[in-house]
């Protein structure tokens, strides 16, 4: 199969669909593999280390959408690349489809079958194409939020860590899943004095059995919540109801109870936020400041450590990869029924119950 990378063009995206090593990887299984010129240069791969691993540089987007039989990306298709989509075509990225019925227009219009990473299942359960940009997100969130603290950038001027003979700071994080455990491993790595808040008291009972006396736990009742914050010198929102707007959990109210220069970092912001005040802002402008309490709320966090998060991607993404084009993408699915979950869009119509559900197609 010819398997096509072109440069991601979205505003401020830095990832790449394959790195040198995965299109090496491609190739070392009899594929063509095209990659745009300069599409790994945000992550520090050039063309030079494409061509090292047999793949072939072409100069445009349009030569590798004329060309190849399934693309590869980091990003839903922009308006321009999707315009080049061909019937029969596979398009192999991340999608979310739902919240988009341009997108998801152009697809059906199209003829393309397009892979979304983020429905793809594991057999584990959860979201193992999503997972990756979460445990960056997650572990981000403290590095974020320690930079936030330093008093120059708006913050009290707390060290996470203290120093013999000072306290550490406190981190207070809302929500212990994938994203949650990330920042309590930083957080208590750091030496910083770590709370772990959830619903769910299996999640409760996993992490503090994971954390022992590192991190503690406590249940996330609006009293606790109310308690916790003002505390904390840090505070990490990493809440999701799956299918849903993200709980609002931190008030105004309670910022007025907050030590002021403390910290508010909203990894669920991609989801509407769980604080009150919370608003999506960018990698150029990250923070803003309420009631002298400094919010970071970055909405597309992984996006800043490209590298890391492109590998951390093409390492769950390149074994879907490879099946697809070994097998040709029906077989791949028909072998494995957590890929044939990631099917959104095929042959003029939109495959992905929710998607058709939410935006009104028939299945
Ligand atoms: P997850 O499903 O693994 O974990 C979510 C946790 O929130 C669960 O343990 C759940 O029990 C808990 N929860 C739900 N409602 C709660 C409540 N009211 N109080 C306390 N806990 C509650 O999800 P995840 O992968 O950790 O993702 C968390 C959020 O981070 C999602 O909104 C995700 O989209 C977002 N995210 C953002 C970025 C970014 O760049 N900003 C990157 C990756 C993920």
């Amino acid at each position: 199969m010819r398997i096509g990378c072109p440069r991601e063009i979205k505003n401020r995206e830095y990832r790449v669909g394959l790195t040198p090593e995965s299109a090496g990887e491609l190739v070392a299984n009899g594929h063509d593999v095209w990659v745009e010129s300069g599409a790994g240069e945000g992550i520090g791969a050039f063309d030079i280390h494409y061509t090292d691993r047999g793949a072939k540089v072409v100069e445009t987007a349009e030569e590798i959408f004329a060309n190849c039989e399934m693309i590869v990306k980091v990003k839903e298709p922009q308006a321009g690349e999707r315009a080049m989509l061909r019937e029969g075509q596979l398009l192999y990225t991340y999608l979310h489809l739902a919240p988009d019925p341009e997108q998801t227009a152009d697809l059906v219009k199209s003829g393309c079958t397009a892979i979304a990473y983020e429905t793809v299942t594991g057999s584990h359960g959860g979201l193992p194409l999503l997972k990756p940009m979460s445990q960056v997100a997650g572990r981000m969130s403290i590095q974020a939020g320690a930079t936030a603290l330093e008093k120059a950038n708006g913050g009290r001027g707390v060290l996470l860590g203290g120093v013999p003979g000072v306290m550490p700071g406190k981190v207070v994080i809302i929500g212990g899943g994938v994203v949650g455990f990330n920042a309590a491993q930083m957080a208590a790595g750091l030496g910083a004095d770590t709370v772990i808040m959830d619903l769910n008291p299996e999640v409760l009972e996993k992490v503090g059995t994971h954390f022992e006396a590192r991190a503690s736990t406590r249940f996330a009742s609006r009293a606790n919540i109310e308690e916790a914050v003002a505390e904390a010198d840090l505070v990490v929102g990493a809440v999701l109801v799956p299918g849903a707007a993200a709980p609002r959990l931190v008030t105004r109210a309670m910022l007025k109870t907050m030590k002021p220069g403390a910290v508010l970092v909203d990894v669920a912001i991609d989801q509407g936020g769980c604080f009150e005040t919370s608003h999506a802002t960018t990698h150029d402008e990250p923070t803003y400041v309420v009631d002298d309490i400094v919010h970071y709320c970055v909405a597309n966090m992984p996006g800043a450590v490209s590298r890391t998060s492109t590998y951390a991607l093409n390492n769950v993404t390149l074994p879907h990869a490879l099946r697809i084009a070994n097998l040709g993408w029906k077989e791949a699915m028909r072998a494995d029924p957590h890929l044939a979950e990631g099917l959104n869009v095929h042959a003029g119509k939109v495959t992905y119950p929710a998607v058709a559900s939410e935006l009104g197609y028939e299945l």
